[in-house]
């Protein structure tokens, strides 16, 4: 009952003692270690149970311990850099969602070489545009926003290992399915198999399992 259980490195330790984080919540109990294991996940989790800490503090945890990212500059050398390549990328339905998970992670990546970033329909997208300048190996993401960044060349999913879908029942709920396989299967990303790959839903209709089906690999079920 204490984050202390799993086997997370330094930094990570003391981000979570920096948010005040005590004890870990029944869904990041379960999912932490998994996660840690890499393995694949699909894990019935509601808004409010702690389901953003239990992807992003084990995501994390792998980027720190396989060192700072080698093949990407130094932060501050991406002035001139068009391209980012993040190393995670979570999928959101909605702005707010967006902005919650990406809050959460710059805690978690706070005085790491990690950068997180977020892009977001709605919002004009030089801002967004001029915050990946900067760097982004974490990235948050709409399905639409994601989709406009690649095509304006900003974003490349090669090198993503670890892939995120929060709230899945609501992104097909909101007709995102079209753009979600777009954005698994039409961009370069690694398949499944070469990167890790964790879905969180609050339900599990047919179209989730589906879903799952097609983008999880030998994944364990968790519900809490
Ligand atoms: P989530 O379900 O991820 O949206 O998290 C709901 C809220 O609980 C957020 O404000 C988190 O910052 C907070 N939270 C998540 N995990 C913990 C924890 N282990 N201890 C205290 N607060 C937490």
């Amino acid at each position: 009952n204490s984050f202390d259980e799993c086997t997370l490195t330094e930094i990570i330790r003391d981000n979570i003692e920096l948010a005040r984080y005590s004890r870990p919540t029944p869904v990041q109990k379960y999912a932490i270690p998994i996660i840690l294991a890499k393995r694949d996940l699909m894990a019935c989790a509601q808004t409010g149970s702690g389901k953003t800490a239990a992807f992003l503090v084990p995501i994390l945890n792998h980027i720190y311990e396989n060192g700072p990212p080698k093949d990407l500059p130094e932060p501050q050398k991406f002035a001139t850099c068009v391209k980012q390549y993040p190393l995670a990328l979570v999928l959101s339905p909605t702005r707010e969602l967006a902005c919650q998970i990406y809050d959460e992670s710059s805690k978690f990546a706070y005085r790491s070489r990690v950068k997180p970033c977020v892009v977001y329909g709605g919002a004009e997208p030089i801002q967004q545009m001029k915050n990946l300048d900067r760097g982004c190996h974490l990235l948050v993401a709409t399905p639409g926003r994601l989709i406009d960044m690649m095509e304006r060349g900003k974003i490349s999913l090669e090198l993503v290992k670890y892939l995120v879908l929060d709230e899945a029942d609501r992104m097909l709920d909101m007709g995102f399915e079209p753009q979600i396989h777009r954005i698994v299967l039409e961009h370069n990303m690694p398949p499944t198999g070469n990167r890790l790959t964790l879905m969180f839903s609050a339900t599990f209709p047919k179209k989730v399992q589906e879903l799952a089906r097609k983008f999880l690999d030998n994944y364990i079920f968790l519900a809490v």
